[in-house]
């Protein structure tokens, strides 16, 4: 039972069916061979069943000892494979020891149990890696380019930046490009999982894999096809499952002690009850065998992994990716959220509202001289600066030395001249006192939820830009929700100003704020939280989140507008930047730890269960098997309950 990606299939011809669910194929085959054994038996065709309930034997078993005996040999552990092998083969000795030859079908119905649990879970698996893959699978592989004034088709592996794309009614987008030309309503559900269809118009981004509708749109390629969205998503999602999540690495941990206690008590079963209890040597090692078979954990650790990997599915399905199952437990566990502000909480596509220069300085030099330094930011403060100018009066030369601060804002030089944009503090230390009138108009503007921002030349203030921001339509309610959830506190964490922080806070509605946060901070208010919490989400956007999002027991990192490095460390992507998505991944983490609850107590009673009836001799190798492999499939199956 160990976890591996199989492949996906793409067409169910016979071979595909063979290569890609051979699990599932030999689990049939087996069953037919164990109906087929039975009734050759009750017909008293003894040799026509003595050849085929072998046969069952080896279909149905022969992964299960391939990978018991693989993890004996090479690791000297002993896995529950082994034991359900050796518990088939010991029955079938014992029958025909005894001529008992029903115990070959015993045997034969624990194996087929047996594959059959072990098929559900690659199916499982399957769909996890399915829901996954059917991202990236959507998107072409070709795309229509104008390359020397004629349109030609060209793989998407060879665009570059600046090309031109054109892309029909009702075609996929090839990569990420902003249009340039016409207006069409594109659905983005394979990426977001929304289905409410999107406006685009000229200057809007597009995402690979979602798909035009009427309009015919031109686009320009403005990063490398590699960096889109989905392929950096997918590079981190396959990444992160190349690794086995911790919750997998302890139960196999578990699952090997367990299996060697129970060899050590089968083997103390199978010898000491002539002696201790005076029964014949039949009875010891029948229900010896009875022992190994409901003893071991199968239900238990098919508890587990199918329901995460059915959640993560299910995540996936909605927008909301996981980048493993250990992180689902905890977000069911979340019991304080922190939301960064801009481009979490607000939508982060800022514009500039004011410009307030010094006197003797004019609005637009102040602009220009910010756009120098933030045209090469990745920061939204710098996207609406540089907005704010007609693209031709950005300055070229480009500035040199530039140096981001996350948190405090960006400087470098130009011309000779050291530039600095940011918050006052960041700026301030250079220029001295600030005039009365900036002082009045920073103060009016960031009391009316305004960002403002300030540009210094030479260590002398040219004036302040302030910048607005839209609360994300769907804030308010996500965060009532997540109230009504029982969650709190929602925090929010922001590195901007006091004022601006309070009115944003306010008109959203979290129930603490803290403003004025270095990226440092941010992480000390989560360690915080965590102190008086235990489980603490964060959910950011920006370099300046990630320190904290790493602290976090679960840290969320908004996909589409974020940046890659809050997306690499982050355990959750939002794919819908949706924060009511939030929500939707508390109540998926709950539901499955509800499930992954019920099924262990379920599991574990049933052991109990059949152990206590064994010792008292009331079951038989039969209904031992069935009860034990039962249980397993019935785990099994609530566990893939999530994919609904
Ligand atoms: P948040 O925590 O709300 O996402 P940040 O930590 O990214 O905000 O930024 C905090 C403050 O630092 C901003 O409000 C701004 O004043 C300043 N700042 C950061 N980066 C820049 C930049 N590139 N240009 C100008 N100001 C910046
Ligand atoms: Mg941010």
């Amino acid at each position: 039972m160990t976890v591996s990606m199989p492949r996906l299939p793409h067409r169910s011809t016979l071979r595909d069916l063979l290569q890609n669910h051979p699990d599932a194929i030999a689990a049939v085959l087996c069953a037919l061979l164990v109906f087929l054994g039975w009734a050759a038996l009750q017909s008293n065709w003894l040799g026509l069943g003595l050849l085929l309930l072998p046969a069952a034997y080896v279909i149905g078993g022969y992964d299960s000892a391939r990978e018991g005996l693989t993890t004996l040999l090479e690791e000297k552990e002993l896995d529950v494979d082994l034991l359900m092998v050796v518990a088939a083969l010991g029955a079938a000795a014992l029958g025909l020891w005894q001529r008992e030859y029903h115990l070959l079908v015993d045997g034969g119905v624990l194996i087929l149990i047996f594959a059959i649990s072990g098929a559900l879970e690659g199916y499982a698996m399957r769909r996890t890696a399915h829901s996954i893959r059917s991202l990236m699978s959507l998107a072409p592989d070709v795309a229509r380019v104008m390359r020397q004034g004629r349109e030609q088709e060209v793989p998407v592996s060879q665009l570059i930046v600046g090309d031109e794309v054109r892309v029909r009614p009702g075609e996929q987008i090839p990569t990420d490009a902003l249009v340039v030309d016409g207006s069409s309503t594109l659905n983005e559900a394979p990426i977001t999982g929304e289905s409410m269809p999107v406006e685009k118009r000229p200057g809007d981004l597009v995402y690979a894999g979602t798909l035009n509708g009427l309009g015919a749109l031109r686009l320009r390629i403005h990063q490398p096809p590699e960096s889109s969205l989905i392929q950096r998503v997918i590079r981190l999602v396959e990444q992160a499952q190349s690794e086995a999540p911790p919750s997998q690495q302890f139960i196999e941990q578990f699952e090997r002690g367990y299996a060697k206690v129970i060899v050590l008590v089968g083997v103390l079963l199978s010898v000491l009850p002539p002696f201790v209890w005076g029964w014949s040597w039949e009875t010891t090692i029948y229900r010896a065998l009875i022992f190994l078979v409901v003893a071991s954990p199968c239900a238990l650790m098919a508890a587990i992994m199918p329901t995460l990997l059915s959640g993560i599915a299910s995540g996936a399905r909605q927008g909301i990716l996981f980048k493993n199952g250990a992180q689902l437990e905890w977000m069911g566990k979340v019991q304080a959220i922190a939301f960064d502000k801009t481009g979490t909480l607000t939508t982060g596509s800022l514009s500039v509202v004011e410009v307030v220069p010094t006197a003797g300085e004019t609005p637009e030099r102040v602009l220009q001289l910010a756009a120098v330094l933030e045209s090469v930011s990745e920061h939204p403060i710098g996207q609406a600066i540089v907005n704010a100018l007609p693209s031709s009066r950005v300055s070229s030369p480009p500035a040199e030395n530039v140096q981001a601060y996350p948190g405090r804002g960006i400087l470098g030089d130009w011309q000779g001249q050291h530039l600095r944009v940011g918050k006052r503090e960041f700026v301030q230390p250079q220029t001295g006192e600030i005039a009365v009138h900036l002082r009045a108009a920073s103060d009016r503007l960031e009391s009316a939820g305004n960002t403002v921002v300030w540009v210094a030349v030479q260590g002398r203030l040219l004036g302040l830009i302030a910048v607005a921001d839209t609360v994300r339509p769907e804030a308010v309610r996500a965060i009532a929700q997540l109230k009504q959830m029982g969650i709190g506190p929602i925090v929010m964490l922001t590195g901007d100003n006091p004022r601006t922080a309070e009115s944003v806070a306010q008109s959203v509605g979290v129930d603490q704020v803290y403003a004025d946060l270095l990226p440092e901070d941010k992480l000390h208010y989560i360690q915080k939280l965590q102190k008086e919490y235990k489980t603490v989400a964060m959910i950011g956007d920006g370099i300046n989140d990630a320190p904290a999002l790493a602290q976090a027991t679960v840290g969320i990192a908004i996909g589409a507008t974020g940046n890659d490095v809050a997306m690499e460390t982050a355990d959750i992507v939002l794919m819908a930047d949706r924060l009511d998505k939030v929500a939707a991944a508390v109540n998926l983490g709950r539901r499955s730890q509800r499930i992954v609850k019920q099924n262990i107590t379920f599991a574990l009673s049933f052991i109990v269960l059949l152990l206590i009836a064994n010792f008292v001799g009331g079951i038989t190798l039969p209904l031992g098997v069935i009860g034990h492999e039962g249980s397993t499939v019935l785990v099994t199956l609530s566990g893939l309950r999530l994919l609904r």
